[in-house]
């Protein structure tokens, strides 16, 4: 049991974070939305950059969004304390609402009695915050190997119907020369 460093009815400060949107310049395609890939023949072709078409399906737009966290600092005031082995537990604005918060000494989300050291702290959270969410997002544009393996659809579509149309074609010529024939004979 460790001794609370705040007591009933002090004032405390924590930090918040605001998750604010932004959009950033796709690092795949610098914008252009598109992406040069080689072949293993060697052939370069142009594809639609999967770094910025995230859904896969809207089509690339040569920007991709990213998230900035907007440390808050509030102030509560210490309505509840609940010691919980070696780190104390503390209920804040517990003022009879459905609507409080639990913080602790030590934990990740903690209080402070000044607003400096709860910035301090807050900093830190928000550079991890940002760190892993936008790793997270760019990690999507990696996706090298859904690219290729759409370029090769496609280039195999496109193979397949143009073995189609080559067919079709003939067959037309053949209807053509039937048609001369026919006038021909007659
Ligand atoms: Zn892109």
């Amino acid at each position: 049991m460790i001794e609370p460093k705040f007591k009933l009815g002090d004032t405390v400060f924590m930090a918040s974070y605001d998750r604010v949107g932004k959009s950033i310049t796709c690092p795949d395609c610098l914008g252009s939305a598109r992406v040069k890939v080689t072949l293993g023949t060697g052939e370069e072709i142009l594809i639609e950059c999967g770094g910025c078409d995230l859904a896969g399906y809207r089509g690339a737009t040569g920007r991709i969004k990213q998230y900035d966290f907007a440390v808050r600092i509030g102030s509560y005031t210490v309505t509840g304390i609940n010691l919980q082995g070696a780190d104390a537990e503390y209920q804040l604005d517990n003022f009879g609402g459905s609507s409080y918060t639990i913080v602790t000494e030590k934990g990740r989300y903690r209080v402070f009695a000044t607003k400096e050291e709860a910035q301090a702290h807050g900093e830190g959270l928000r550079l991890e915050h940002e760190t892993e969410e936008n790793k997270r997002l760019l990690a999507k544009t990696k996706d090298h190997h859904t690219w290729a393996w759409n370029a090769t659809y496609h280039r195999n579509q496109i193979k397949r119907l143009e073995t189609d149309i080559a067919y079709h074609r003939s067959k037309v010529e053949i209807c053509k020369s039937h048609i001369k024939t026919k006038k021909e004979g007659e």
